[in-house]
């Protein structure tokens, strides 16, 4: 395995300039999105909202089993170290997914609260954040030793200096929000496809059209592509380089029935060691208390890869685990999953346009924390697109 790093939790801040050329959309003007992850989806529904006519195309439809977005679960929390564009992006992002919760007509997001499990004084990872935090009204509660104790006894704290918890944070259902984000689009007047999507040649600095497996093509004023790991495959000369793909790991285990209720109560978590930076969900549904490994797999195919687990990775999560969580150092493997990372170099997001086509757009490099983001991105999407705002250079692809 690679070496863990911190792009996952604070990617890192940078400079640049604008140097789109901006298409000139308005009411009417038609999209295709294509991808229908968290990005894409709600990428689409935005444009949709704002008038123009969308056509969103995924292979193997919304919150599929080989896309990022398709595990159970994803943890939504603002703290991102001295990141302050993540941190307002999720703040955005929080207000958006719980008022969309409306027009879905379920619950997505879950306010479990978000505990940082801190090994030191200082955690600049957590403090950081702290000032953004007050800036909002969205402050975290500083937990001792003894405090986690009493809250939450199965917790083993020996190696621990303290606790912060975001209460404000907490997760939210991954693959039924992408469903929810794709049948609300329709239900909207949103066109979707469950297709493969081939781009044509580029001609005169323009993308023509596209074309799909099942022997459709269409064309329209200007192109999104939110393909997750498979941006890099698509476009090789533009991102081949620059998205990479890794195998990660999550799983699920069985809590004693003696505590099943304390445990589904417990917040998400994240154990700030600087190494693996375990984090789990230990609530949702009762699927188990899920534990994944934000240290970097393997590469990784995405369309062929199978999702098996690598035993010393899973050995390597148990040891974890029963350290952490005695209780749970016996604790069954009740249910797994195996998903791409969409690793963009340095963490940050990309939105960017084709250097060779105006009217064609990359989204991606959700790096392991993209998910949460997904309706504020969306948003971002929407108003640069319109004309509204620039593009963001942090989110360029050159890095
Ligand atoms: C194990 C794991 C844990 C994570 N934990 C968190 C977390 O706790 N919180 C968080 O915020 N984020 C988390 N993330 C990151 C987050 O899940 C991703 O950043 C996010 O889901 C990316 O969404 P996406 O839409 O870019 O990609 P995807 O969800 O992969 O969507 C891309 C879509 O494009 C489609 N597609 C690809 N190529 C084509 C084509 N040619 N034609 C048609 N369709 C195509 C695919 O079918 C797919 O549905 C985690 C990721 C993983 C893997």
């Amino acid at each position: 395995m690679s070496q863990p790093n911190l792009n996952t939790f604070s990617p890192a801040t940078q400079q640049g300039k604008n140097r789109w050329q901006l298409p000139s959309l308005s009411k009417g003007s038609s999209v295709i999105v294509v991808g229908a992850g968290a990005f894409g989806g709600w990428t689409a529904l935005n444009l949709l909202r704002r008038g123009l006519k969308v056509t969103l195309v995924d292979a193997w439809g919304p919150g599929n089993s080989r896309s990022s977005s398709g595990d159970e679960t994803r943890v939504i929390r603002s703290t991102y170290g001295a990141n302050e564009t993540y941190f307002d992006l999720n703040v955005r992002a929080l207000q958006l997914w719980k008022e969309n919760e409306k027009s879905f007509k379920r619950q997505v997001f879950f306010n479990s609260g978000v505990l940082w499990l801190c090994y030191e004084e200082k955690t600049p990872l957590v403090d950081d954040s702290i000032p953004f935090a007050k800036k909002h009204g969205m402050e975290y509660r500083y937990l001792t030793t003894a405090d986690i104790k009493r809250a939450y006894p199965f917790v083993n704290t020996d190696d621990l200096h303290h606790a912060w918890l975001d209460p404000f944070g907490g997760f939210l259902k991954a693959r039924e929000s992408c469903q929810a984000v794709a049948e609300t689009f329709v239900r909207e007047g949103g066109e979707l496809w469950i297709d493969f999507v081939q781009p044509e040649k580029i001609v005169n600095g323009q993308l023509p059209g596209i074309k799909t497996a099942g022997g459709r093509m269409q064309r329209a004023d200007t192109y999104v592509f939110a393909c997750g790991a498979w941006l890099g495959n698509l476009f090789p000369e533009c991102l081949g380089n620059t998205i990479t793909c890794t195998k990660q790991e999550v799983y699920y285990f069985g809590v004693p029935s003696k505590n099943a209720e304390a445990y589904e109560k417990f917040p998400v978590w994240v154990d700030v060691d600087g190494k693996d930076f375990y984090y789990g969900i230990a609530g949702n549904s009762n699927r188990g208390f899920k534990i994944g490994v934000d240290r970097r797999g393997e590469p990784f195919d995405p369309t062929h890869g199978e999702r098996v687990l690598d035993p010393k990775v899973l050995q390597h999560a148990r040891q974890f685990i029963a350290h952490r969580f005695p209780e749970l150092k016996h604790a069954p493997l009740v249910e797994s999953r195996v998903c791409p990372y969409e690793n963009s170099p340095d963490g940050n997001f990309i939105f960017d346009q084709h250097p060779e086509a105006s009217n064609v757009f990359f989204l991606g490099g959700g790096s392991g924390h993209g998910f949460k983001h997904g309706p504020a991105l969306g948003e971002l999407v929407a108003r640069v697109l319109l004309g509204e705002q620039r593009e963001s250079p942090i989110f360029g692809s050159a890095r």
